[in-house]
């Protein structure tokens, strides 16, 4: 069964929580490593493909890069331009934002992405207008929901006429917790992470992996934080490359524009895509007819 690898491309001080250390006008002043990890991640990878979400910033700054990653045969979506998030923008600094980014992509290489995702996952209940805006300006797809936060469906499903492919989460104690991000990859055991994916595709659902160049730069510079976001980010950092290796054997994972392209032939527009809070995926499929159709063969 076909999963999806997600890499968002941004630099070490993107990490949300950074802003106030780092503001965006001292970006410049950084240590720029998005190259050296990137290039890491794309020998790791090897012969795996997956969708790179880049930010503008880093497009602008190194458009080669963006090149080398399309050249290899990797889709090439949009992470926004300036790494703001979108639950702190109005509809028209939003549109601005993605417009940028989409200018600095092409730029770089040519390519109109197709699929956006939001910085730190803040596309949310109370912002799904964000989803219109992505639609009015072409986009196909949208990878930006963390189902931690209510109200937002775990399975890929239509919403405002895209297609929503969440992070993938499971159900602990009535909350559903990310399961394969790079945290969850640095932090649980590479067996766990085998059995999450196994246990998604045995419901016939695809599971979407999502990590950071960072996360396999174990040089990165660390920022002295006394809060637990601040461990979170930076342990671990050495077991990225092998777990990810390990994912990457087990199983199959393509870009997530060969989930998407099966899927385009479903009729989309779908109403909403919020539900009540509900903890169990197998309990739902199968209710919806479109939420059956996104159901990967
Ligand atoms: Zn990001």
């Amino acid at each position: 069964m076909k999963n999806a690898l997600t890499i968002d491309l941004e630099e070490w001080f993107h990490i949300c929580g950074l802003e106030r250390r780092i503001p965006r006008s001292e970006w410049p002043l950084q240590e720029h490593r998005a190259r050296r990890a990137t290039l890491r991640l794309l020998d790791l990878l090897g012969e795996t493909k997956g969708t790179f979400f880049v930010l503008g910033y880093v497009a602008d700054r190194d458009p080669e890069l963006v090149r080398i990653i399309a050249r290899a045969g990797h889709e090439i979506g949009s992470h926004g331009w300036g790494h703001g998030e979108v639950t702190r923008m109005t509809p028209e600094e939003f549109r601005s934002d993605l417009r940028r980014s989409v200018d600095s992509i092409g730029s770089a290489c040519g390519i109109r992405p197709l699929g956006y995702r939001a910085p730190g996952w803040t596309i949310r209940r109370e912002n799904l207008w964000a989803l219109d805006v992505l639609r009015e300006e072409g986009f196909q797809y949208d990878s930006s929901f963390l189902p931690w936060y209510p109200g937002l469906r775990p399975e890929p499903h239509p919403v405002r006429g895209l297609w929503e492919f969440p992070l993938s989460t499971r159900s602990l104690f009535g909350i559903r917790v990310p399961v394969l991000n790079g945290t969850a990859v640095r932090l649980l055991p590479g067996a766990t992470l085998s059995a999450e994916v196994r246990r998604l595709n045995s419901m016939d659902l695809p599971a979407i992996l999502a990590i950071h160049p960072w996360e396999v730069d174990p040089g990165f510079p660390r920022i002295h934080s006394p809060l637990v976001s601040g461990w979170l980010h930076s342990c671990n950092v050495r077991l990225t490359a092998p777990r990810l290796r390990r994912l990457t054997l087990e199983a199959e994972y393509v870009p997530v524009r060969e989930l998407l392209h099966p899927l385009l032939e479903t009729p989309v527009g779908s109403p909403g895509g919020i539900v009540a809070d509900k903890d169990d995926i197998s309990g739902r499929v199968g209710d919806d007819s479109a939420c059956a159709a996104s159901r990967t063969r």
